[in-house]
């Protein structure tokens, strides 16, 4: 649901990029390298009502929340979109984002194609990538070789993956991942060619725009 509008100005200096995908097609581990080789870049963590996975941390990848506690941040208008994915609740809270997008930071989402629309409608300027799995096949081995979900949870992670790829066309951009390193550099290179809008590079480098007289 989207939550509510922003109190940032129009012109805020931070680019915003949201990154979505079907389970298994390999967008943690990309935004995870981007990040590592970006250090503009900055994630925004997520609230959510699933328990933790694994070596998760509180605060790291998500804040885990209570159904209660979510509902009263819902109630508060503290999210600027939250959606029900997998049957849990997922919700990026302007505390996370908001402060990092004013002092200049880009900042990366990484959540359901639900939240991705929802953030294009209060951020219109936002860039959102869709990352595709190069075929259907190669998403099912990916999803087995995880390891991780029983046969029934895999089977309807692709009944999900058919209704989120169908989303794709709503995107700015497609990412697929048929080869890690060259989806890397795509997704590098969106966040490169962002930078060097006209808009963008005017607030980055107002001394040269002034230099030349270019408003
Ligand atoms: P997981 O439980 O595997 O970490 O995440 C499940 C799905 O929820 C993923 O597609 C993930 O990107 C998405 N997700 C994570 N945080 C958010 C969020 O704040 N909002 C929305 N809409 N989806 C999210």
């Amino acid at each position: 649901m989207p939550q509510s509008v922003t109190s940032l100005p129009a012109d805020y200096p931070g680019n915003l990029y949201v990154v979505a995908a079907p389970s298994g097609a390999g967008k943690s581990s990309l935004v995870k390298a981007l990040l590592e080789i970006d250090t503009r870049l900055m994630v925004s963590i997520s609230h959510t009502t699933r328990a933790p996975r694994g070596q998760e941390e509180h605060g790291r990848e998500y804040w885990f929340v209570t159904p209660d506690a979510f509902g009263q941040m819902i109630d508060h208008g503290d999210f600027f979109e939250w959606a029900e994915v997998h049957g849990n609740r997922y919700g990026t809270s302007r505390a996370a984002m908001e402060q990092r997008l004013r002092d200049g930071h880009d900042v990366v989402l990484e959540i359901d194609f639900q939240g991705a629309l929802q953030i294009k409608r209060i951020f219109p300027s936002a860039v959102l990538i869709f990352i595709l799995p190069p075929s259907w096949e190669e998403l099912n081995r990916r999803l087995c070789r995880r390891g991780e979900d029983t046969p029934e949870v895999i089977a309807q992670r692709m009944v999900n993956a058919r209704h989120e790829v169908a989303q794709a066309r709503h995107f700015d951009y497609i990412v697929v991942n048929a080869l890690f390193e060259t989806a890397l550099f795509d997704l590098k290179t969106i966040v490169h060619a962002q930078r060097l809008k006209y808009s963008t590079q005017r607030l980055s480098r107002p001394a040269v725009f002034d230099a030349l007289q270019l408003s």
